[in-house]
């Protein structure tokens, strides 16, 4: 029975940036995000020219290797489209792109993969993040010297290590071919939406919708709650078993969406999502939703700098430390001074005593100490005072103690 895909597409600016740099696409057998990246003008044009290189390889083959090896020289081919037209456009110097796209064939899918978006399948009510993102966190987690919960809330977490762009001439991308069923659901994100929304939300959200266009605005929205930094966009694709054939509509939208301007000047313009477009916007930024590494100068600079903020971090928490037992031992000492300025009236050697301090021990530490030993001998004193000594008598002051045993020497017969 042959397997037949339902999509849908969706993009949205957000609720901070000025202009929508992603691009996403969902096709007949072809699925694809793209993030752009490079200051206010480049980052669209990026993800746009990358995507419209890209959408011409839609349509049928006759092997997932095949459609593989098409994702490739596509990939290839946009990644020299885009060095052309920063040679052409030279304020453009720096744009560059992610590209994470799906082809399905059959029971398979060819899957390829550069940046930080990110292509997952939800299966049996579990999501799986099927890329891995060429981020320098990821490359911190991957040589575990943060945790991939450290990773998300990183400075440095929109630093790409690898990316289409006028870099590098051969692009490191990520390919494979892997099974495919009915049920699956494909997601193909940028990092707007996984960047604030947890991962437990984007499953719940795939499994209780059914429709994949309602699913795609769902987890945009989600991605508006949660005050959308960034731009985002959602592609997602259903497999299912069907005797017809499949009717498609393809669906481009983001930056490839609309005619590339080179001068990045319809960013002003407002994005196509009526269903969302009562969402306020957050005032326009220019800041880049990435900026790509490059070369191990600038590697070195970053991981270096990533090791004065562990050193930093290391040392704030042994201050603390310090300050917090510093603390401690202030304490006890005042809490030990005020007992030193209590006294007691007891026995010690079968003599009345004066004590300064009180009665409890902390552990093996006494809190008292004989401080005069009156020489009155216990024997001396009548049965009732006896036990009031040996019990012993608290005094506020060393007067008070004084006397007491002055009236402890009273009871003493005469004779
Ligand atoms: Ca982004």
């Amino acid at each position: 029975m042959a397997l037949v895909t339902e999509s849908a597409a969706v993009s949205h600016v957000g609720r901070v940036r000025s202009n929508n740099q992603d691009s996403g696409y969902a096709g007949q057998s072809l699925f694809a995000v793209a993030d752009g990246m490079g200051g206010h003008a480049g980052g669209d044009v990026a993800s746009a020219l990358a995507l419209n290189k890209l959408l011409e390889i839609d349509g049928e083959y006759s092997s997932a290797v095949d459609a593989e090896f098409a994702l490739q020289e596509a990939i290839v081919s946009a990644n020299a489209i885009l060095a052309e037209a920063v040679y052409e456009h030279p304020e453009l110097t720096g744009m560059g792109t992610t590209l994470s796209a799906l082809v399905r064939v059959g029971h398979s899918v060819a899957l390829a993969h550069i940046g930080d978006s990110r292509i997952y399948r939800f299966r049996d009510g579990k999501l799986t993040q099927i890329t891995t993102d060429h981020t320098f966190v990821q490359r911190l987690v991957d040589n575990g010297r943060i945790t991939a919960e450290e990773a998300k809330v990183h400075p440095r977490r929109s630093v790409l290590m690898r990316v289409l762009g006028d870099v590098d001439s051969t692009p490191d991308v990520d390919l494979q071919v892997m099974d495919t069923r009915p049920g699956d659901r494909w997601l193909l994100c940028s990092d707007g939406l996984t960047g604030v929304v947890e991962n437990d939300d984007i499953a719940k959200t795939l499994a209780e919708h059914p429709a994949p266009q309602e699913v795609a605005d769902l987890l945009v929205k989600e991605s508006l709650d949660h005050g959308a930094p960034d731009n985002v966009t959602v592609v997602v694709v259903d497999i299912s078993e069907s005797f017809t054939g499949s009717t498609y509509i393809a669906q481009t939208v983001g930056a490839a969406s609309r005619p590339v301007a080179y001068g990045g000047a319809q960013g002003k313009k407002a994005t196509r999502m009526p269903g969302l477009r009562l969402h306020p916007r957050g005032p326009g930024s220019a800041e880049p939703s990435h900026f790509e590494a490059q070369g191990d100068d600038y590697l070195d600079e970053l991981i270096d700098e990533d090791r004065r903020r562990s050193r930093k971090r290391k040392l704030t928490w042994l201050i603390g430390g310090v300050v917090v037992v510093v603390a401690i031992a202030a304490a006890l000492l005042l809490g030990y001074q005020w007992t030193q300025t209590r006294y007691f009236v007891g026995q010690t050697n079968g003599h009345v005593a004066i004590y300064q301090g009180i009665q409890q021990t902390i552990g093996p530490i006494s809190l008292s100490h004989v401080y005069e030993d009156t020489g009155i001998s216990i024997d001396q004193l009548p049965a009732y005072m006896q036990t009031q000594v040996e019990s012993t008598i608290s005094a506020d002051t060393i007067d008070a103690a004084r006397a007491t045993v002055q009236s402890i020497s009273d009871t003493v017969p005469r004779g």
